[in-house]
């Protein structure tokens, strides 16, 4: 092989629902060149809860980095080439923590947590002025998915939270702001900041002024003062303080599927990506503007790569459960040990069998938005095994990401000609060839799928300061494409989806 140039190294990490990630890249070529994974525990303490533990979370990112660094010096390559490091997240889960000892003061709230059901209730029968008071200033709808409404949760409930408030210890921060915050001395010094993107989902931030909302934070009755600065996409925030790297500037921040956005190299306008993780995010630039959908998407903050640079906006549409849903066939149904079996089971059958899975755990997300939505698995016959069920969760996250195609082309106005893809998903090919085949149009999957972490690489690479990273697409010459083309007529793909709407009707309503 060929060995290529060793230009300076960036290093990412990628915090994600279902596992943390530390990656370190050379920034001349994008390759990677080691990397470590931990899965990350979730806790179910009642129906329609999801926990984590915050402390897992910061050392499973230490373990990750040690390790990864450890992978290095067996590959001879010397960690002082790494010159920053980036963070992307999960976006919108919820943590608050004390300043004085750094200790959590609960567990992180999930984005996919539900507890908060009759909050959203009770505050949208309150909403000042017209229904767009929230959506006009934050791009979002009032849904339990957003951070403020957690946040009320934990002030409403937990008595330490609120004493913490009260005595002016408290920190609130997604979970890019605790890992930055610790990782640049916690107690002793750590930056409580966040970056525009994962501001603009905590349903508190103003995405035209780009600042914290005093309306929208009296509207939640929240204190301004536990929330984070908030800083571009791109620039130094602090040094690491232990560990492996000290010393090294964590210069990049943004939620994963920003980042994505930025790994993909999506700096068009009406460029787009769509992410297959734990949920699954299609977001579509629309440059300079905030595009207000008609179909159920959301308005959000894409990027700023830099304290001078200009703010991108993305319109998003998003699904709660994709990979979730073989997480659960692995976890809850033990109908496979590992998430990677689930190709061989679909294999076998190639067909669904007229089987139809709507994983809607969490209620529906976009473009329905429906709280009252819960998962059905219908159309069984005596011959349904659990290969058709297999085949039947592969075909759910397809349509699911029909549905917002068909939105963001309704929205934008010029359907988009193909389809770029990538996350943990995206290493199933029966997956990718269901998706081309339900979108009838090609999906285009980058060689190296850890797009996620290469975007936070970016951009802390590209930071004033740093300066290693141009962001210019001959410094991804690493990286090489994968085409699946559609292989199935038009008119059967169409008869499938519209079965699928039929089933997504009747997980409606399941709870009042
Ligand atoms: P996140 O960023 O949300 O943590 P990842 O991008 O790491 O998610 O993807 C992990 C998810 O993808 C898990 O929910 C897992 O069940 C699913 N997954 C991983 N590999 C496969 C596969 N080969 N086929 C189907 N699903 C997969």
């Amino acid at each position: 092989a060929k060995k290529a140039v060793l230009g300076p190294l960036v290093g990412a990490v990628d915090q994600g629902t279902s596992s943390t990630r530390f990656l370190v890249f050379n920034s001349k070529t994008a390759e990677l060149l080691s990397h470590h994974q931990v899965e990350i525990k979730q806790e179910f303490p009642r129906e329609g809860w999801v926990e984590q533990d915050p402390k897992e979370i910061l050392h499973s990112v230490y373990e990750c980095i040690e390790k990864t660094c450890e992978k290095l010096g067996q590959l001879n390559i010397d960690i002082s080439n790494i010159k920053a490091i980036g963070v992307s997240n999960q976006r919108e889960t919820t943590v608050v923590w004390d300043k004085l000892t750094g200790e959590p003061l609960y567990n992180a709230v999930v984005w996919l947590d539900l507890r908060t059901q009759s909050t959203v209730e009770s505050l949208s029968k309150r909403i000042p002025g017209n229904n767009n008071f929230v959506k006009s200033k934050t791009g979002l709808p009032l849904s339990t998915y957003f951070s403020a409404v957690k946040l009320r949760w934990l002030l409403d409930n937990v008595r330490k939270v609120q004493k913490a408030v009260e005595e002016d210890r408290a920190l609130f921060g997604t979970v890019d702001s605790w890992l930055i915050w610790s990782l640049t001395g916690g107690a002793s010094g750590g930056v409580h900041c966040t970056d525009v993107t994962n501001a603009s989902r905590t349903m508190l931030f103003n995405i035209h002024s780009l600042e914290w909302d005093k309306e929208l934070c009296e509207f939640f009755e929240i204190p301004m003062k536990i929330l984070p600065n908030v800083r571009s996409s791109s620039e130094i925030y602090g040094l690491m303080k232990a560990g492996a790297l000290e010393g090294v500037p964590i210069s990049g921040c943004l939620g994963d599927q920003s980042a994505a956005l930025v790994g993909q190299m999506c700096f068009q306008d009406g460029q787009a990506k769509n992410t297959y993780g734990t949920g699954c995010f299609l977001l579509c630039n629309t440059g300079r503007k905030c595009v207000f959908s008609e179909h159920g998407l959301l308005t959000t903050v894409a990027y700023k790569l830099g304290r001078d640079k200009p703010v991108y906006y993305a319109l998003e549409g998003s699904v709660a459960i994709a990979g979730a849903v073989i997480r659960w066939l692995r976890d809850n149904l033990g109908i496979i040990k590992t998430s990677e079996e689930i190709e061989n089971l679909a294999k076998e059958v190639g067909t669904s069998y007229g089987c139809y899975f709507v994983p809607a755990f969490s209620g529906l997300y976009a473009p329905y938005w429906e709280p009252s939505a819960r998962g059905i698995i219908c159309g069984l016959t005596q011959f349904t095994n659990k290969c058709h069920i297999a085949f039947a969760a592969l075909e759910a996250v397809c349509f699911q990401t029909r549905e917002i195609l068909d939105a963001m082309n309704r929205d934008c106005g010029i359907p988009l000609s193909h389809l770029q893809v990538d996350g943990g998903m995206t290493n199933n090919k029966i997956l990718m060839q269901l998706q081309a085949d339900i979108l009838y149009i090609p999906v285009v999957k980058p060689s190296m799928p850890e797009t996620t972490a290469l975007g936070a690489a970016m951009a802390a690479g590209a930071a004033e300061g740093v300066g290693v990273w141009s962001l210019e697409p001959e410094d991804l010459s690493a990286v090489t494409m994968e085409r699946f083309e559609p292989q199935i007529n038009a008119e059967e793909s169409e008869i499938r989806y519209s079965t699928w709407k039929k089933a997504v009707m009747k997980s409606m309503g399941w709870v009042t």
